[in-house]
């Protein structure tokens, strides 16, 4: 059984002591944990300078009946999910499609959180970066880290889940969206909304030689720095502009983003 120990070492293997971090979790893979987010948060905590994790929040989002074209969405499609959509708050909980270890994040006393409706991030010791966020640059937290030469870490997950390679396809041009939420009673526009992130894997062979890794029986925890990521965004959109996308025909926003490069 693991425990704080055993996770602090593996998180120490990863040698991040003086390094802002950005991290997505699946806990899953490590079998039981006493008291299970809160412990590998902490571990994750003692081992890096400062993190920040997303606590995106999907279900204010509305689906309007028009809007501008190539957007990657079916205007009017959503009529039934439109109703069910929550205005944000503060302290609305994170999507549980990003796991639990956000909302431990988002829950401990330290922790600061942003106020974009739906991509939102929570952080500790993170207030610089976490204060960069504007609703034109929901991702000027992850440049903000990588500017202080951040690292993202990826815990039982793939890149499938990386949001900063979204940042680094925005820097390399890559199409972004516009979505909807809501938001003190009315529908907020925005912008700078990324692609689809399914295709993201592609990215894991190209950066092998520059990611660190830990192995922990099922259980497995890798680190990559945002600058090499980003460069390795520009790099695979300049020998193919179709880089990253998914192969799924129905897929909008990569459809979208195939039909404008
Ligand atoms: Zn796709």
């Amino acid at each position: 059984m693991l425990g704080y120990d055993e996770l602090k070492a593996a998180f120490q293997q990863l040698s991040l002591a003086n390094k802002p971090v950005i991290a997505h979790a699946s806990l899953q893979p490590f079998g039981y944990i006493h008291n299970g987010a809160d412990t590998v948060l902490q571990a994750l905590l003692d081992s890096v300078k400062s993190l920040i994790m997303p606590t995106f929040t999907y279900k204010t989002m509305i689906t309007p009946e028009v809007g501008p074209p190539n957007n990657g969405i079916t205007y009017g499609a959503e009529k039934d999910l439109n109703k069910m959509a929550q205005s944000f708050t503060a302290d609305m909980p994170a999507d549980p499609m990003m796991g639990i270890l956000p909302e431990s994040l988002r829950n401990h006393p330290a922790a600061k959180r942003t106020a974009h409706p739906i991509l939102s991030f929570a952080g500790i010791a993170a207030d610089l970066e976490l204060g960069t966020q504007t609703l034109y640059e929901p991702f000027a937290p992850i440049g903000a880290l990588a500017e202080q030469d951040g690292w993202v870490v990826l815990i039982n997950v793939d890149h499938s889940v990386n949001t900063s390679i979204h940042y680094g396809e925005k820097l390399a041009g890559r199409r972004q969206f516009i979505r909807w939420a809501v938001m003190d009673n009315r529908i907020i526009e925005c912008p700078s909304f990324p692609g689809d992130s399914s295709g993201f894997n592609a990215i894991a062979s190209y950066i092998k030689p520059d990611t660190r890794r830990v192995d922990m029986g099922e259980a497995f925890i890798q680190a990559v720095s945002l600058q090499r990521l980003f460069q390795a965004v520009h790099e695979l959109i300049q020998i193919d502009p179709m880089a990253l996308l998914c192969h799924r025909t129905d897929c909008e926003r990569c459809n979208a983003v195939r039909n404008i490069e």
